[in-house]
């Protein structure tokens, strides 16, 4: 739809039609961001951006150095939705609503067809044949395919990378770890199957959210599939610190506080029924006095501080952003108009491509960025088809 708008008023000559399965365009859009549409992301530097996508990085780089979060920025703004940025970065409209999002690129004259499916596409002698479920067929020169994440068409020669979620929070059967629901850790960092994130962390009634945990399950997206989200998790309560450092803390602590109760007061600033927890699984007793703790136990404690262990039985959908990993294989696509490298004049843009980002806006970015690409190569090479067929009956 972004780059139906783009085509609309950057190249008015084309006739250019959208065909969309639901019954109204830009579902997903409208509830983004909880309906207010996190559109983008604060780009202090490209090089920074690009590393909030665990796939689609590298390719993007080019990409959005032609159009990127700041002429994002100034499209919408232009098309009058002003956007105001959070604390934490992320872009929305100044009037906290996607419908505004929505409005602007509907302003764009465009033709767009609802209830059509498209079922399959055929390579033509010049284009292609596009054809809905309801039997309908249509043929065109170029054809740009935007089916979101895990939908495909039929009849492409491409590559599909496997699909599987990403951006999800994961589920424990620990009681006695979701018993501390409401405790929200700052500077975690989590690690399982190979994968690291730090940020903050959230314990939930069903196990573990927030920041480091979407980070997580985004990185580590396929593997946490492959083992259908039973897995072993590491805490490390205190990001900032390594096993050697909190021990350090932990025998100053004993020097200073010999009276004190291992079980009463976390000595690295965690809250007081978490730290409990963390003793009683070290296996030392909550009731001993630092003064009288062995380096062994001591050791203990760190272990449980540092590389708490936590059963992941399952993941929980992430109710503000949901995003697929996995689609056209990126390869096989050139980033710098987003034609196909095996069909000329197949374009791809947006989620249907194996690229997603990590929560705050930057898989909106993605889709405008490939949108827009797409739309001016299309723009383009049909002024030079244009422009060469004037040569030709001259
Ligand atoms: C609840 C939720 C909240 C989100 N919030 C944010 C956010 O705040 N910020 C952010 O950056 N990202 C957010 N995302 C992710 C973002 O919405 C997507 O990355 C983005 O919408 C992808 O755009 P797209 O056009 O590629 O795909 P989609 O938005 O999925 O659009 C694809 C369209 O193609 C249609 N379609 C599919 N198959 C066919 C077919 N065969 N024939 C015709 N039509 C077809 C679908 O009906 C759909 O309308 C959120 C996602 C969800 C689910």
């Amino acid at each position: 739809m972004f780059a139906a708008s783009v085509l609309a008023e950057e190249a008015p000559h084309l006739k250019v039609v959208v065909f969309e399965k639901a019954h109204q365009p830009l579902a997903k859009v409208r509830v983004s961001g909880g309906g207010r549409c996190n559109l983008t992301h604060q780009c202090a530097s490209i090089t920074d951006f690009v590393k909030n996508y665990p796939r689609g990085a590298f390719e993007l780089i080019g990409a959005f150095h032609r159009f990127g979060p700041a002429e994002t920025i100034t499209w919408f703004e232009n098309h009058g939705v002003p956007l105001t940025m959070l604390e934490d970065g992320c872009y929305f409209p100044r009037s906290n609503s996607s419908e505004d999002v929505i409005r602007a690129m509907l302003r764009c004259r465009m033709d767009v067809r609802t209830d059509s499916e498209v079922y399959a596409i055929h390579k033509a002698a010049t284009g292609f044949c596009v054809q809905l479920a309801h039997g309908e067929r249509f043929s065109c020169n170029k054809l740009l395919i935007t089916t979101g994440g895990g939908a495909f068409v039929r009849g492409l020669e491409h590559t599909i990378e496997p699909c599987v979620p990403s951006l999800f929070t994961f589920n424990t059967s620990d009681r006695a770890f979701t018993s501390l629901a409401g405790n929200v850790i700052d500077h975690v960092r989590v690690s399982a199957l190979g994968c690291k994130a730090e940020g903050t962390l959230l314990i939930t009634h069903s196990g573990v959210s927030g920041p480091a945990v979407l980070r997580a399950s985004s990185f580590g997206a396929r593997a946490f599939a492959e083992k259908r989200y039973t897995f072993e998790m590491k805490i490390n309560w205190n990001a900032e610190m390594n096993e050697e450092q909190v021990f350090h803390v932990l025998e100053q602590f004993k020097k200073s506080s010999p009276k004190k109760k291992t079980g009463t007061w976390s000595p690295v600033g965690l809250p007081s029924r978490l730290w409990l927890l963390i003793v009683k699984r070290s296996g030392v007793d909550q009731t001993c006095e630092w003064g009288s703790c062995s380096s062994r136990m001591l050791r203990q404690i760190t272990a449980q501080a540092t590389g708490f262990p936590l059963m992941i039985t399952g993941r929980n959908r992430h109710r503000e952003e949901f995003v697929t990993c996995g689609g056209i294989r990126l390869k096989e696509v050139d980033f710098k108009t987003m034609q196909s490298r095996l069909i000329p004049g197949l374009y791809f843009a947006g989620e249907v491509l194996d690229i997603d980002g990590l929560t705050g806006g930057f898989n909106l970015q993605a889709a405008w960025t490939t949108g827009y690409l797409a739309a001016q190569s299309i723009s383009a090479r049909n002024r030079e088809t244009n422009a060469q067929k004037r040569v030709n009956e001259t």
